[in-house]
């Protein structure tokens, strides 16, 4: 039987509006909260495990895995990228940025934490999306731009190689990368390896309220199997000097790159505060500890 034309339209919005409305649109969390990424992240901390890019403050976004970070730092004259996580992440934080509504061309800079393939993986990849010039201190320049890991990091051994990526530009300790109204300093901090580098910046909200970002690198130092701290004085005092620098950055927002290393979901999640001005120092003499344990158990053997 084929209804007339009008009772057929009748009956179509007769359904469409005795239609339920999904509860999960009521009850859907607002995109792009830290409290969505970490409520995302619950349970999921691999490396790879893809995250919801989320609003951190200011400029500054996450854009990286449940388990590694990258950060963007977005401006009217074009954006910032630290770190890209592993190979394998970068489409996901490709993703991430145009799920935010930025552009992956106006990427005008890609800088790194360190040099290792958990945090470098995706660099070369993300370069090539993006157009973007990458910037490194000479350390972390060298493995970047040859894409094999070095001999004098305490994990050689442990590490992968990466793709290579093309280095526009070396950095030494106060540097900074500017564009527009971003000014991204470098600060030499090789505590977890050679060219381990920790980064800050000034971000402001709409109310023009001011905060420093600090990213700042991993703090912990490891090696491959038979390296001794002992045997190199040289790296002992390059540890200590870094944990010394990350202690005293300016640091009003702490963010790692291992989200794990700092309770960085707990405090995106509102469990424990995420403006807290002693955090690097906190997060510095935890590692300083550790050391010092390795050291002690070292010269026991
Ligand atoms: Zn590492």
């Amino acid at each position: 039987m084929t209804l007339p034309l009008q009772t057929a339209l009748s009956a179509a919005l007769l359904a469409a509006i005795s239609a339920p409305i999904p509860a999960a649109a009521e009850a859907a969390p607002t995109p792009h909260t830290m409290e969505a990424l970490a409520k995302a992240c619950s349970g999921h901390d691999g490396w790879t495990d893809p995250a919801p890019p989320a609003h951190v403050f200011g400029n500054t976004w996450y854009v990286g895995t449940c388990g590694i970070s990258a950060v963007l730092i977005t401006g009217e004259k074009g954006h910032v990228l630290i770190d890209g996580g592993m190979a394998e992440a970068a489409p996901l934080v490709l993703a991430n940025i145009a799920a935010l509504g930025f552009k992956a061309r106006d990427v005008r800079w890609i800088l790194v934490s360190h040099e290792h393939f958990d945090h470098a993986g995706a660099l070369a990849e993300l370069q090539r999306a993006t157009g973007a010039k990458v910037a490194a201190v000479k350390p972390a320049a060298a493995v970047l731009e040859t894409g094999e890991p070095a001999s004098d990091d305490p994990q050689y051994g442990d590490l992968k190689g990466i793709a290579p990526a093309k280095v526009d530009r070396i950095l030494t300790d106060g540097d900074s990368i500017v564009v527009g109204a971003i000014a991204a300093t470098a600060h030499v901090t090789p505590a977890h390896s050679p060219g381990s580098t920790s980064w800050t910046w000034q971000t402001c909200d709409k109310a023009f309220a001011c905060r420093m970002i600090a990213y700042a690198d991993s703090a912990t130092a490891i090696s491959a199997g038979g390296y001794r701290f002992t045997d190199h004085p040289g790296r002992v005092a390059q540890v200590r000097e870094g944990l010394t620098r990350i202690a005293a950055l300016p640091c009003d927002i702490l963010l790692t790159p291992h989200p794990s290393a700092s309770a960085m979901m707990e405090r995106f999640a509102g469990k424990a505060p995420l403006i807290d001005a002693s955090a690097c120092r906190t997060y510095a003499q935890a590692a300083q500890q550790r050391f010092d344990g390795r050291l002690a158990s070292e010269s026991k053997d």
